[in-house]
């Protein structure tokens, strides 16, 4: 038997026998979507949370948030419809359903706009900050991560006696399942996201232009 090291840069720690990756950068893989991914926090989301809710006040009057609500609530339809296909003895994909039922517990938990509100802030902070995911699978997981961080029904406590901090340990879905939901959420809601990301990122560089050419006619004056 060959040993080999983790394929993870920096890392060169012994792999599995048959992996590629150590067993940190592998769970890490399962949990996250890619062997490097770090997680994204609450605390990372809210200065995007923020610009979020600036531009939906902004444009209080549009009628795009109740048709994105209304999106997200077309996911949880077809998540019951899952779930009743199951219920009915129909076997389907096995990750469908684990996607459908924490589609179902989130939206009974968690008011539509907030989830509309947090995968925006998601597909701002991804438009600012890309290099924060190390893939397209990675962003999915960290998005459909800080959804289910929504409610507070997927996390037990417990308590770290080094900091002295209490941390949440969420009930980990499957790759696939999480895969499933990301792609439910990104289809309903990830055009619009990409759009809000765009405008936002025109607007900041538009604002700075113009403050470039204000500080520029200031210096020329004589
Ligand atoms: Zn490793």
């Amino acid at each position: 038997m060959t040993v080999r090291s983790c394929r993870a840069p920096g890392c060169g720690a012994r792999t599995s026998r048959y992996g590629a990756f150590c067993q940190t950068h592998r769970s890490r893989s399962r949990r996250h979507g890619h062997p490097e991914q770090e997680s994204i926090t609450k605390a990372d989301l809210t200065q995007y949370l923020k610009l979020v809710r600036t531009r939906i006040a902004k444009n209080e009057t549009s009628p795009l948030w109740a048709q994105c609500e209304a999106r997200w609530n077309a996911v949880l339809e077809h998540a019951r419809r899952v779930q009743a296909a199951f219920q009915r003895g129909k076997a389907g994909y096995r990750p469908d359903r684990i996607a459908a039922q924490e589609v179902v517990q989130l939206a009974s938990n968690v008011e539509p706009s907030k989830v509309v509100e947090t995968t925006f802030a998601m597909f701002l902070l991804q438009d600012r900050q890309p290099r924060r995911f190390r893939s397209d699978q990675a962003f999915r997981f960290q998005l459909v991560r800080r959804l289910r961080g929504l409610t507070e029904l997927n996390a037990g406590s417990w308590y770290n006696h080094k900091t002295g901090k209490t941390h949440k340990a969420y009930r980990e879905l499957t790759p696939r399942a999480v895969m499933v939901f990301g792609q439910w959420v990104a289809d309903a809601l990830g055009g619009v996201g990409s759009y809000l990301a765009k405008l936002e990122r025109e607007q900041e560089e538009a604002k700075q232009q113009r403050l470039r050419s204000l500080a520029g006619a200031l210096e020329a004056l004589q």
